[in-house]
């Protein structure tokens, strides 16, 4: 599902019947702030106000899912496209918590280690060694999370809005923070600290 085309098509839809973000926030029972969210591409509404929402702007879920307009002929085409959708962001998303769990677990196995190493009573060698095993398995946690990180979901361009799949070699020397990675993008070219996302 494409945020920023459902977002605009959000904008246009209110504006075509003359609401501000403020009356379509307060018909809807919530902020402004959160109408020029979704507007803009940063959120979707939550599943309880899509109907609401869709009432309001005299459209249906199926276009709203769309981003736009849908003749009657591609009616059920396109229900079937965002259905489809829909489900495998769910499955990645859960296979996402599942990996990351894992990771964090083997993170957590290593780090113990490290621990014993440090309070049990052991030769140097052996210590030495038990320190070895532990950040091999500590690397090993970080490299299955951020291979999670890297294979599911992409990438969004902060200039051009385009997501895409890093290569392994700009993605692991790539600066970054918790939810964006300073990346190339492929289609504009331009570096910068790009969000991740689910979709596709
Ligand atoms: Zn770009």
């Amino acid at each position: 599902m494409d945020q920023v085309k459902i977002g605009k098509f959000i904008s246009q839809m209110r504006k075509e019947k003359g609401l501000t973000q403020k009356q379509l926030g307060e018909e809807l029972l919530i902020s402004d702030k959160t109408v020029s969210k979704w507007e803009t591409g940063k959120g979707m509404p939550e599943v309880s106000l899509m109907l609401p929402l869709c009432e309001k702007l005299g459209i249906n879920v199926n276009e709203l899912l769309t981003g736009e307009r849908i003749p009657e002929e591609d009616y059920k085409k396109k229900a079937e496209e965002n259905i489809m959708d829909i489900m495998r962001e769910k499955e990645e998303s859960i296979k996402k918590v599942i990996i990351e769990a894992v990771a964090f677990v083997i993170t957590l196995a290593g780090m113990s280690l490290i621990m014993v190493a440090g309070l049990a009573e052991l030769g140097i060698w052996q210590r030495g060694l038990l320190i070895a095993i532990a950040v091999i398995v500590m690397a090993g946690g970080i490299a299955v999370g951020a291979m999670a990180d890297m294979s599911i979901g992409t990438f969004e361009c902060k200039h051009c809005g385009t997501r895409f799949v890093p290569s392994a070699t700009s993605y692991i020397f790539g600066a970054h923070t918790i939810t964006r990675r300073r990346l190339t993008c492929p289609k504009c070219g331009k570096r910068s600290y790009c969000k991740h996302r689910l979709t596709h």
